[in-house]
Order: structure tokens, then C-alpha cells, then sequence
């Protein structure tokens, strides 16, 4: 076997797990596509001592970190497969490159799928968010959108009003019953019927279909998540239904329904950030590391 574990993802999660399996002296190879979920934004906030740095920044602090170890090996790549072979696995990757692990860890995060309206996905993480906590304070209490793709929105409509006067754009995604018109009507909440045709100008202002124009600060949306990649599909990991999408389902050490698989992250739960992704790695490092010294696969 050339490793003790091949990370597959090392932004948050996947470096913190390294980090707890690199001062054990294991053998790690971390593999990275460098697409992090949040490259979008400039700041990332709510994860504390690293309130307000550039995300990229906070990534390229735990790599150098991590990547002082003796045993820990980087690939820019991407793993495009793997299966299992004897007592632990083999993976290959989009340029060609194959490499043998006792165990994998997939922390290879989601991506989000945006609604499709024209002039959303150019402002996503400047000024169209999907989490209040993360970009809602730096708005200042100006002007904020939630644009509903589903029941989900409700929810989302219902808290912004804590970090401004909030408009809730339906959009023919959801349809409030007389009781939840009452609870957004409690929490001052506006609510628009008709569509919207686009989002314009500096922020995030939204047309509607009538040509009216409701300006805004900011804009949250809850986009639909996908597990990045194939890996957990091809290696036969069980799934588990969360309310933006699939998550990969894993145990309390977190491995997955495949023994000698683990996961972590964004990919493991069902809302993330980047303290939990680091809190998480924390656990399925320590999961692996265990599982390389007391079980037999
Ligand atoms: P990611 O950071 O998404 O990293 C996954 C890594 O795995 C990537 O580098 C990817 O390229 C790689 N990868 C995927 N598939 C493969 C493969 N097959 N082979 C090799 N590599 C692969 N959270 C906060 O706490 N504060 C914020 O302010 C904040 N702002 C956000 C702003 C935006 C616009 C978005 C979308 C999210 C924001 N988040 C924020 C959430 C945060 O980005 C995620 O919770 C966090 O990045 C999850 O970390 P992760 O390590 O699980 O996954
Ligand atoms: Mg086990």
C-alpha cells in the first residue's frame, strides 16, 4: 500500500483530518481540485480567531501547516475513481495517476445549484448568499431579498429580519398558508407574488416581471446541494436525505456504510461552515487513525 489514507478534498475538513493523522506519523496523500465552496467570497465570518479573513487565506495557512509533516504528500488533481482492492483500496485520478490507501476519506464537500435567474450566480458570495450568520451583519441593516425555491425559504424569510428590513420574494417557488402569512407578517416581513425577472446593479436588486424594481443590499437564496464528484456513489456509500439535498451517511467515528471509507465536512451533514468542516475533520481524523490500529477490514 503507498498510504495509510488518501484525503480526497483538502480544503476545511480534509486538512484537518490530515493534520490529526500527519502527528501520528501516518502516511497521508491529500488529493485537492481546489473548487472550495466558498471561493466565492472575499471574507468568511462566524469561525472564531478567523473572523472576517479572505477564505483562501485561512486554507493556505492550514496547507502550509499541514504540509510541514514528514509524511504527508499534496496532488493538485482530481480523484475521479476508486474500488476496493485486498484490504484497503486503490483510486485514480483525472490525470492518470493511481495510488493504493488502507483507508479513504472523502471530503470533498458540495456544490450548490442556483435557481436560474438571470444575474444570481455572478453575485453569489459578493451580494447573494445562502447564510445569514456567515454575510448577514456585514449588510449593515440595509435592504435584504430572500428569494424562495422552496418550503425550506419560510424559514430562511422568517430569520433575516434580525439583520434587516426583509422582502420575500416567492417567486412561484412556495405559497404561504394563512398562518405563516401571520408569523412573516409578526416578524415584518414584505412579501412580493410576482416573479422575478432578473437581478441588476451594484448589489443584488430584483426586477420583477411588471418591471418594478425592489432595491436591495443583499440577497439570500437556498440553493440545492450535491456531494461533489462520484466517489461515494462508485464506492457504494449509502446516502441520506437532508433538507437542501444528499448527504453521505457515516457512523459516530465517521465511517461511512462502506467499511475502510470515511467522510467529513460539508459532504457529511446537512448545513456546514467552515468551523464545523474543521470540527468534523477533527473526529473522522481520529475515526481513521483508530480504525487503522483496531479494525480489521
Ligand atoms: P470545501 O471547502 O468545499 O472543500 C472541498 C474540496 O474538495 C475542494 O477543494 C474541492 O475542489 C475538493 N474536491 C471535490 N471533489 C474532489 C475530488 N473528487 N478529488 C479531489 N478533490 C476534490 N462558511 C463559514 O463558516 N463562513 C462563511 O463566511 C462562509 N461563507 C460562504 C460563502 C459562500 C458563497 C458559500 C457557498 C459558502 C460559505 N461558507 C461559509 C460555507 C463553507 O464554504 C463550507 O461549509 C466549507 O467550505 C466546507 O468545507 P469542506 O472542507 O467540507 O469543503
Ligand atoms: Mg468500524
Amino acid at each position: 500500500m503507498d498510504y495509510d489514507v488518501i484525503i480526497a478534498g483538502g480544503s476545511y475538513a480534509g486538512l484537518s483530518a490530515g493534520l490529526q493523522l500527519a502527528r501520528a506519523r501516518r502516511r497521508v496523500l491529500v488529493i485537492d481540485a481546489g473548487q472550495r465552496r466558498n471561493r466565492f467570497a472575499a471574507t468568511s465570518h462566524g469561525f472564531l480567531g478567523q473572523d472576517g479573513r479572505a477564505p483562501g487565506d485561512i486554507a493556505e495557512d492550514a496547507r502550509r501547516q499541514f504540509m510541514a509533516y514528514p509524511t504527508v504528500q499534496w496532488l493538485a488533481d482530481c480523484a475521479v475513481s476508486a474500488r476496493k482492492e485486498g484490504d484497503g483500496f486503490s483510486l485514480e485520478t483525472a490525470g492518470g495517476q493511481c495510488y493504493s490507501a488502507r483507508r479513504l476519506l472523502l471530503a470533498t464537500g458540495v456544490t450548490d445549484e442556483l435557481p436560474a435567474v438571470q444575474g444570481l450566480a455572478e453575485r453569489w458570495g459578493t451580494s447573494v448568499f445562502h447564510c445569514p450568520y456567515c454575510h448577514g451583519y456585514e449588510l449593515e441593516q440595509g435592504p435584504i431579498g430572500v428569494l424562495a425555491t422552496s418550503q425550506m425559504s419560510l424559514h430562511h424569510a422568517l430569520m433575516l429580519p434580525d439583520w434587516g428590513p426583509t422582502t420575500f420574494l416567492l417567486n412561484g417557488a412556495f405559497e404561504p398558508d394563512p398562518e405563516q402569512r401571520a408569523s412573516l407578517e409578526r416578524r415584518g416581513v414584505t412579501l412580493v407574488s410576482q416573479r422575478v425577472r432578473r437581478i441588476e446593479g451594484e448589489r443584488a436588486d430584483a426586477v420583477l416581471v411588471d418591471g418594478r424594481v425592489v432595491a436591495l443590499d443583499g440577497l439570500f437564496v437556498l440553493p440545492r446541494t450535491r456531494v461533489a464528484g462520484t466517489l461515494a456513489a462508485t464506492l457504494g456509500c449509502d446516502f441520506e436525505d437532508g433538507p437542501l439535498g444528499v448527504f453521505i451517511q457515516s457512523d459516530m467515528t465517521r465511517e461511512t456504510s462502506v467499511p475502510g471509507v470515511f467522510v467529513c465536512g460539508d459532504a457529511a451533514m446537512p448545513f456546514g461552515s467552515v468551523a464545523l468542516a474543521v470540527g468534523d475533520g477533527v473526529r473522522a481524523g481520529s475515526g481513521v487513525h483508530r480504525s487503522l490500529i483496531f479494525d480489521t477490514h
